[in-house]
């Protein structure tokens, strides 16, 4: 079995082996057919009739995609409700007693709802939702935690028509307002409170501080009692048991959404600047969505899930709830964090419900590696049959700490590179047919395409670093895509790339078999003596060395001390001493050639991170660089930032 590491281009590049798919698992795989990838293209578009095959249409559609100009109009003509997706269909199929949602709370308390249930309190909800008024394309705002609530109310305003718009119950008070007043949204469901490391974190008081920061009325407003503390409700308020008690027993019929009708709102994790609202659309999401969690992610009816995004980013809304339901798969959600009660929590989680697929994120592989193998070792996590990882390019060392240690080297992992904008996966390998290579996310998937461009628009040979643009429309994007607005992101919105794209806003390679390697963003990709490098691949070396945990690297314009300097965490044993900065700094120039030189390596605690869990670099260049820096209050650890100013400058 390879170790993934490998040879070294002229450059230095890393060039990492292929690691074919487990038999065990390629026998059993949803997709086993190679012809796939022609089958799409000669196709395409109506290649995405498989995908809009994997869900239930009430009105069939006319036409996959009438036009191959905006307005993108897919699935155009049919009508559906992503709720009767999620439910009805699985009841109707005799599915009802399987279960739909396994939640699993902070303090050890679990909750089931098998698909009859979860139908049940929808059903409740959404007839709740109407009594206070709420109508079809009224946007209803669900600022809630990790409970089950959370998912109920998302089918409930799905079940009338009523797009939700979920804000992360770790944003503040303003970006909920801002959130509130962006969406034009006059309902709010939330709660009073939840659990984070044991302790109570409120919520109701954030909400209300944004109720009157908003200039429009707030008509209802819906509070979930999760904590039990008992608070005033003011007379536009109202408790979620209430509601759903006085609506007991209700059935409300699905509403017919055409394929254009707007399933939610959300916005992007804020990781290079704003925040961007997203609309997603019910036909093309869906079948986006509910497709890829067969393909990629492998789910099958029963199947046992667990993915350990925050319902409050695109990865929740896709990959927690649409896509695992639509599919009639069993979905576990959990309260609070990984490291408690203890660091062992998810392997626990994954042992206790004999988990079949497992989806997280590179932030929190990293985590895992940083507290150690013994976690994993000590359950059985034999149930597991895929891994999968999404939110930034995962290295190598992570990637191979990930198959061994989690997944016994039977698992495949598949790398899923997608973003808020693009509402599903887009470029992954199919873990039946495709090899895999450490840190290399993988083709495009059938049905969609991407090139790598360069300043002028033109495709840059293989191995060469460029911009990232997708060249064909797909199912699964947002509505202002689909009325052909650009949305090339500022700087590279004057490239000219001939026929229809998407620029992304990543930085990529291409190697010669077609697998797309993301750097992370234009913005990360460095100019180091002349090269182009992904931020990414130095990282990647930086944490191939043992004892390191996490690193990140910026580039600095200061004549003195410019260059590339490299923030890097340890094991949580290990002091940073010169020792180990020159053993950082060489192996950096044995992996990727003498031109990539260090200037400066800073230890530190910890990494400025959004609250999704990414790194942030532009505090980190505005430290390095010496610079005044914006508004802290996105990241998850504001602290570290005056911290590592003041490491940097006694260093
Ligand atoms: P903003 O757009 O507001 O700056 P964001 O881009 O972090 O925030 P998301 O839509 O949540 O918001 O994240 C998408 C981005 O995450 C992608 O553009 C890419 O940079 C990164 N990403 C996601 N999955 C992968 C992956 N598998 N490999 C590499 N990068 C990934
Ligand atoms: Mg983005």
């Amino acid at each position: 079995m390879s170790n993934g590491r490998g040879p070294d281009s002229e450059t230095g590049l890393g060039e990492y082996e292929k690691i074919d798919p487990p038999t065990s698992f390629a026998e059993q795989a949803t997709v086993t057919d190679e012809s796939i990838y022609d089958e799409f293209n000669d196709t395409w578009p109506d290649c995405w009739e498989r995908a809009a095959a994997t869900i239930d249409w009430s009105e069939p559609y006319e036409c996959v995609l009438p036009n191959d100009e905006p307005p993108f109009e897919w699935f155009a003509g049919g009508t559906l409700n992503a709720s009767y997706n999620c439910l009805d269909r699985h009841i109707e199929a005799g599915a009802k007693n399987r279960v739909a949602i396994k939640w699993e709370s902070h303090l050890g308390e679990t909750r089931t709802y098998t698909y009859q249930d979860l139908y049940r309190e929808v059903n409740e909800f959404a007839a709740a939702l109407r009594a206070q008024g709420v109508e079809e394309d009224d946007v209803v705002t669900l600022y809630m935690p990790m409970i089950p609530e959370l998912p109920i109310a998302m089918l409930a305003c799905a079940r009338i028509g009523a797009p939700h718009n979920v804000v992360f119950a770790g944003l503040s008070a303003d970006a909920l307002a801002t959130r509130l007043e962006s969406a034009d949204s006059e309902y709010l469901v939330t709660c009073d409170g939840y659990y984070r490391r044991g302790n109570a974190i409120f919520l109701k008081s954030k909400a209300e501080d944004a109720r009157l920061k908003t200039p429009h009325d707030l008509s209802e407003m819906v509070l979930v009692e999760h904590l039990g503390e008992a608070e005033h409700l003011g007379e536009t308020q109202h408790t979620y048991d209430e509601l759903v008690s006085e609506h007991a027993g209700a059935e409300v019929a699905p509403v017919d959404r055409s394929a254009d009708d707007v399933l939610f709102l959300i916005h992007t994790s804020g990781t290079t600047g704003e925040p961007k609202r997203v609309e997603h659309v019910t036909g093309g999401y869906l079948a986006h969505v509910t497709w890829t969690s067969q393909a990629v992610l492998d789910l099958k009816p029963g199947d046992t899930y667990l993915c350990t995004a925050n319902i409050g980013w695109i990865s929740g809304h896709s990959y927690v709830v649409y896509g695992p339901l639509a599919v009639g798969a069993t979905t576990v959600m959990y309260e609070g964090t990984p490291n408690y009660p203890e660091k062992d929590r998810i392997w626990s989680l994954i042992e206790q419900n004999a988990v079949d697929v497992f989806y997280t994120a590179p932030t929190a592989i990293r985590a895992f590696m940083k507290w150690g193998a013994e976690y994993p070792a000590q359950h059985d996590l034999s149930s597991l049959r895929l891994l999968g990882t999404v939110g930034e390019p995962i290295n190598p060392r992570a990637w191979q700490w990930y198959y061994e240690h989690v997944g016994n080297e039977e698992c495949p992992i598949v790398d899923t590179w997608w973003q808020t904008e693009t509402g599903g996966m887009m470029i992954a390998t199919l873990p039946g047919i495709d090899a895999m290579k450490p840190g290399v996310a993988g083709p495009p998937l059938p049905g969609t395409d991407a090139k790598i461009v360069d300043g002028s628009g033109e495709a840059v040979p293989p191995n060469d670093a460029g911009y990232l643009v997708l060249t064909r429309p797909w199912p699964g994007m947002p509505l202002a895509l689909r009325h052909g607005r650009r949305w090339g992101r500022e700087g590279t919105s004057e490239i000219e790339v001939n026929g229809w794209n998407y620029f992304t806003g990543d930085g990529a390679r291409v190697d010669e078999d077609g697998y797309i390697t993301v750097l992370g963003r234009i913005d990360d990709v460095i100019n180091v003596s002349g090269y182009r490098l992904g931020t990414m691949e130095i990282e990647s070396a930086i944490v191939d060395v043992e004892g390191v945990v996490e690193a990140a690297v910026v580039s600095v314009d200061n004549a003195e001390t410019g260059g590339v300097h490299a923030y890097v965490t340890l094991e949580a044993a290990l002091s940073g001493d010169e020792q180990m900065r020159e053993r950082i700094a060489s192996h950096v120039r044995e992996r990727i050639g003498p031109i990539a030189t260090l200037d400066a390596v800073v230890f530190t605690p910890d990494l400025p991170k959004t609250r999704s869990g990414k790194i942030m670099r532009r505090f980190l260049e505005n430290i390095a660089n010496g610079e005044e820096f914006g508004d802290t209050s996105t990241l998850r650890n504001p602290e570290i930032v005056g911290e590592l100013k003041s490491i940097v400058r006694d260093d």
